[in-house]
């Protein structure tokens, strides 16, 4: 970071990297960020922050910023610089050749959490009215879409139930499957403040994050299960809850569907449900499932927060479910410091599901095939729109690899780097003929495609980002676009020249209208409230005009809540002798995912390569010791790495992390996924740790 003198104005923004939303000041000489500085009054942070938003924003002006639009005919062409509208016409008339020749569902669109809600909304509009299709998808596709699916089934809505000043009241905490203390430390610093004032806390992680001990608190339970059996294991916990009478009787009856909470209790309340049958399955030792029970049920207010631990199994789904039984069962929901939170991973996912970026949803959660919810896009965009759900990532990928998927529009996604089974999705990309990516960099996925765009940062666009307690935030331009275009723009312009109509904006505040005009959770937002009072959080509505701090407080969205019947089936991926170890991976405080802005940034000091922890007892039967380059293979592929010889771990199990290009960690996860959702089984692969001379 370069002084650049003292500031001349600021400029209140929200943050572009994790999902706790914090809001800064840019202090401006001119277009030029001084210094970046925590905002006292932002309702998600109080005035604190982490390194990330606080130093990480420089990759903003960084030299390998691409400010040009390029296209080439080959991907082993090299790239040509354009004018806007040479490019633009080019993937125009590219999208209508494919579909020409191929079908109207030949052709999609990938947005991204990093997006800003108006932009999300723009590019689901483009692909349903523009491309004919609801080929349509998010990368929340690869992390919380199982939150989305389990928790509209279980209350009806897919988000979580809480806002962040709910900690307070918190006087049980269990983190499942999150890391807060690096994925979301400036929320972690509230759940931190909340234990030393004496909550209990309960960790389950197959691996001893920070939380379980730290200085003046430690965590009064850990299960260290085995990666694969959350599933196994929120089960065990609601048979102790339903054998030991510990359900919250009142509360089931009045708020609950009672033939589901009855069949659901006579299969938890089952013996191969019990903390000493999932003993055998997942490791942790029985009397350690039945104390975190126990406090659980017993010990006040109970909140469970979860992340990706939970969210990326072959059982993603059912584990969410499984976590809002145990909510409902002992009427942990409806109040502050109680409640299901998923911890959101970007800083926008929430809001990237919210504005219909899945294939089978318009904005606000509703089927594409509800004939009143079309009618009403039909009527504002002056089109017929496909009834039939669309292609996910995973199902564009299959398709391109099979022929019949042909052109893809990414915005704000390196797919290539962050998705699982790298050589299979380069094969998709590979075989498509029009892949235009619209990026800061020209990452990963910027090697097979055809046009680039160059997209902007947080720092020079007007938006909204929704945080992981459905709150609305400002994104404030605080510089000119130096790509000449905001990305709300380029789609617009591509819209206009695909002769999309209703597409007449000339500030992202006229898109938030057309939000708030077409869906019901949102009537009440706009920007002129969110200049007013900061921030709100949806539903805001006529009913709810100031927004929804918690939900579901008088009853569930979707009436009575719905038990649902969790049975643990095992992953696939299995290990044996050629594999005999479990990968998980996770995240570090100082980088950020693929690593494309914090790799940029002077983070990069604190953390330059991923390292790949093994236990000491697995370390010496390899031979390897602390620093050594390893190799790590699976069914799939291998990477180089070095190893991190550590007890963090247990015996059996291996962990990295995903931030560095050269390690491409997804070269070795499989393609296993959700059952509902297609979200990747990142969280277990088999693998094999061998001493390795480099890479
Ligand atoms: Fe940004 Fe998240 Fe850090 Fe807040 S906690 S500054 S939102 S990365």
């Amino acid at each position: 970071v370069i002084d650049i003198g003292q500031p001349e104005h600021s400029v209140v923004t929200t943050c572009a990297y994790c999902g706790v939303g914090c809001s800064f000041k840019a202090e401006m000489r001119g277009t030029e960020v001084v210094r970046m500085v925590p905002y006292k009054d932002g309702h998600a942070n109080h005035g604190h922050s982490c390194v990330k938003g606080r130093f990480a924003w420089g990759y903003a002006t960084h030299r390998e910023r691409i400010l040009k639009p390029m296209v080439r005919e080959k991907i082993s062409d090299p790239w040509r610089e354009v004018s806007w509208a040479e490019a633009i016409g080019r993937v125009v008339s590219e999208f209508r050749r494919i579909q020409a020749q191929h079908g109207r569902g030949a052709i999609g669109g990938i947005t991204s959490s990093r997006c800003t809600n108006e932009e999300t909304f723009l590019i689901q509009k483009l692909v349903r009215a523009g491309f004919g299709n609801n080929n349509v998808d998010t990368c929340a596709r690869v992390c919380h879409s199982p939150t989305g699916y389990g928790l509209k089934t279980t209350f009806g809505t897919s988000a979580g139930t809480q806002d962040f000043d709910s900690v307070e009241h918190c006087d049980v905490m269990v983190v499942i499957g999150a890391n807060p203390t690096d994925g979301h430390p400036v929320f972690a610093s509230r759940m931190k403040k909340r234990l030393r004032e004496g909550a209990k806390l309960i960790v389950i992680d197959p691996r001893r994050i920070d939380m379980v001990r730290m200085p003046h608190v430690q965590a009064s339970h850990h299960l260290p299960l085995r990666p694969g059996t959350n599933v196994a294991v929120l089960t065990a916990l609601a048979h102790v809850i339903v054998t030991e009478g510990l359900v919250d009787e009142a509360f089931v009856r009045e708020r609950c569907e009672p033939d589901d909470f009855a069949a659901w209790a006579a299969f938890v309340a089952e013996e191969r449900n019990s903390p000493e049958a999932v003993a055998k399955i997942s490791g942790v030792p029985a009397e350690l499932i039945r104390g975190a029970a126990r406090l659980y049920a017993t010990g006040g207010n109970a909140a469970i927060y979860y992340g990706l631990g939970v969210t990326e199994h072959s059982q993603g789904t059912t584990a969410v479910m499984a976590i809002a039984n145990l909510a409902m069962a002992t009427g942990n929901i409806g109040r502050p410091g109680v409640g299901v939170n998923p911890l959101r991973g970007q800083n926008n996912v929430q809001g990237s599901c919210d504005m219909g970026s899945f294939p089978h949803e318009y904005s606000g959660y509703r089927h594409v095939s509800d004939d009143a919810t079309r009618a009403v896009f039909e009527t504002m965009w002056g089109v017929t729109l496909d009834h039939e759900p669309g292609l996910r990532i995973p199902n564009m990928l299959d398709a391109a690899v099979d022929g019949s998927f042909k052109g893809l529009y990414i915005q704000g996604e390196d797919i290539v780097q962050s998705d699982p089974d790298t050589q299979h999705v380069v094969a998709g990309f590979k075989a498509m003929e029009c892949v235009v990516v619209q990026d800061l960099f020209l990452n990963e996925t910027a090697n097979f495609a055809h046009v680039f765009l160059p997209g902007s940062s947080f720092l020079e666009k007007d938006g909204t980002f929704t945080n992981a307690e459905r709150r609305i935030n400002r994104v404030r331009k605080v510089m000119p676009p130096r790509n000449g275009l905001a990305d709300w723009e380029i789609t617009v312009a591509i819209a206009h020249a695909m002769g999309v109509a209703g597409m007449d904006y000339t500030h992202p505040s006229q898109i938030m209208d057309e939000i708030a005009r077409t869906t019901p959770t949102f009537t009440g937002v706009s920007y002129d409230k969110l200049d007013a009072v900061g921030s709100v959080q949806w539903p805001c509505n006529e009913a709810a005009p100031q927004g929804t701090p918690v939900m579901h407080a008088g009853g569930f969205v979707r009436g009575r809540g719905r038990f649902i019947i969790t049975e643990y089936v095992p992953t696939d991926e299995r290990t044996g002798p050629r594999f005999p170890l479990l990968l998980t991976s996770g995240r570090i405080l100082s980088q950020y995912n693929v690593g494309a802005q914090t790799r940029r940034t002077a983070n990069v000091m604190w953390h330059d390569q991923d390292l790949l922890e093994i236990h000491p007892h697995d370390a010496e039967q390899r031979g390897v010791r602390d620093g050594d380059w390893v190799r790590l293979a699976s069914r799939v592929g291998a990477t180089t790495l070095r190893a991190k010889v550590t007890d963090r771990v247990a015996p059996g199990v291996v962990y990295t992390t995903f931030h560095h290009p050269l390690t491409q960690t997804n070269v070795v996860t499989t393609q296993y996924s959700d059952w509902a959702t297609d979200c990747p089984e990142y969280k277990v692969t088999a693998v094999q740790v061998t001493p390795s001379n480099g890479p």
